[in-house]
């Protein structure tokens, strides 16, 4: 299967493309992870994201659509894969259509993930990550660790991401509305966006997504059918 997820920062991308790539037994591919990966490795890449990504700015379409194209010609994505923040513009959604034509694939669905804008500051502003992996995603307040800071699922120190402060998060948002929100029209015209409600648990929004795309319901754990 090969499906996109899209929706403004706060709607729980990264939470529920964790859970559905794994129900599916399909890649996740987040553009934020592969950026942070690397940042984290101190790539000129990563040098070039980071000044975009601090700002909550996109980064620009030649080197994220350069390093989408370079993925996702692994191996490891040849049974489907779930992208997680690509594409975030009209531009990138047209390259991907070429990708996707060149290797004769098509997607299966487009999740759009809706969210009120009231309730994004308050998801991001709360959301903390495990440096470790950061496919571990804690709140402070929805979904706290057991112990303040400390990943339940390794160990690992939790930290808030720099570009989740206040001013860079409607700075994203604004990307949003203006670059990524006419990417669903895109895929509607190809008959192939659902939109999906995003508010409420993790685990009813995952059954959501499932329905949409056919693949039933998650058990308490997210993984199984
Ligand atoms: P979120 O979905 O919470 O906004 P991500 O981790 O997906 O966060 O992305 C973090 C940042 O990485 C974005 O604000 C943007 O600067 C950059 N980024 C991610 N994906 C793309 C993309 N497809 N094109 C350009 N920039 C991107």
């Amino acid at each position: 299967m090969r499906i996109l997820l899209i929706g403004p920062p706060g709607a729980g991308k990264g939470t529920q493309a964790v859970r559905l790539a794994a129900h599916l037994s399909i890649q996740h591919i987040s553009t934020g992870d592969l950026f942070r990966e690397h940042i984290g490795q101190g790539t000129d890449l990563g040098q070039n994201a980071h000044t975009h990504i601090h700002a909550g700015l996109l980064v620009p379409d030649e080197v994220t659509i350069g390093m989408i194209n370079e993925r996702l010609a692994r191996p490891d994505t040849e049974r489907g894969f779930l992208l997680d923040g690509f594409p975030r513009n009209c531009v990138q959604a047209r390259a991907l259509d070429g990708i996707l034509a060149d290797s004769d694939s098509k997607l299966d669905a487009v999740l759009d993930l809706e969210i009120p804008e009231d309730q994004v500051v308050g998801r991001i502003s709360g959301r903390r990550l495990c440096r470790q992996n950061h496919e571990h995603i804690f709140h402070v307040d929805h979904s706290p660790p057991e112990v303040a800071g400390v990943c339940d699922l390794c160990g690992g120190g939790l930290y808030q991401r720099e570009d989740d402060r206040e001013a860079t998060v409607r700075q994203r948002l604004e990307v949003y509305r203006t670059e990524t929100a006419p990417v669903v029209g895109h895929y509607r015209a190809q008959g192939v966006a659902t939109t999906i409600p995003a508010h409420g648990q993790v685990q009813d929004v995952l059954n959501r997504a499932l329905d949409a795309i056919g693949r039933g319901q998650a058990d308490a754990a997210g993984t199984s059918s």
